[in-house]
């Protein structure tokens, strides 16, 4: 089966492959059918960001797509950066300084504790879009650790694999990201329609 993934970051590319190669699904990238689409996210929630992508590709292919929307949720911060992670990375100078930065904000504040989210929809399987949520808690860590992974990983210390995402293998990360975990329901639910 084949599926093309709504995105041209390489890592995500990278952890897709990896999870779904084995499951004989073939993983193409907008950038390798040459396809430059750069929609406008500016919905309110991550489930509304990840159907736009979705929705942006579904005039080039008839075969499955999916998009993901993610971030990092910092609870003192009432949530922030959530969907505008991406933004903010960018806005400060990417990851390197942004991730100083968000520690920085942290400082006054006692709970530590944060989480991924990660929505992926599923485009071109039924005649509706079909989403699926994975979280990750974790809390911030007081000083980068590690240059694993990317954004905010060398920050990001996941309360259940017991290990900053900077220095995690890629096979742990791969285990318990939010990402995993909302693939592994989009894996499911690809297993009870047949078609993997
Ligand atoms: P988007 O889902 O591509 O819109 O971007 C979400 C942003 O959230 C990324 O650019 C990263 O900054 C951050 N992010 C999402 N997933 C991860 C992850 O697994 N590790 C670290 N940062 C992440």
């Amino acid at each position: 089966m084949k599926l093309l993934v709504a995105t041209n970051n390489a890592h995500k590319i990278h952890e897709y492959e990896e999870m779904f190669n084995p499951l004989g699904i073939e993983v193409v990238s907008p950038k390798s059918l040459g396809i430059v689409e750069d929609p406008l996210e500016d919905g309110d929630s991550y489930e509304a960001n990840s159907l736009i992508k979705a929705k942006a590709l579904q005039k080039y292919v008839d075969f499955p797509i999916i998009a993901d929307d993610s971030g990092l949720n910092v609870v003192a911060l009432n949530n922030f950066p959530g969907i505008y992670s991406s933004r903010f990375a960018s806005e400060n100078g990417g990851n390197t300084l942004a991730n100083p930065k968000l520690i920085e904000m942290l400082k006054p504040y006692k709970d530590k504790s944060a989480f991924f989210t990660c929505v992926i929809t599923l485009l071109n399987v039924k005649n509706k879009p079909i989403q699926f949520k994975g979280i990750c808690p974790g809390k911030i860590l007081d000083k980068p650790l590690g240059d694993g992974g990317f954004g905010y990983d060398p920050i990001f210390y996941s309360t259940e694999a017991n290990i900053c995402f900077g220095i995690a293998s890629e096979e742990i990360k791969n285990k318990y990201s939010h990402r995993a975990k909302a693939l592994e329901q989009l894996i499911a639910f690809l297993k009870e329609e047949k078609l993997i």
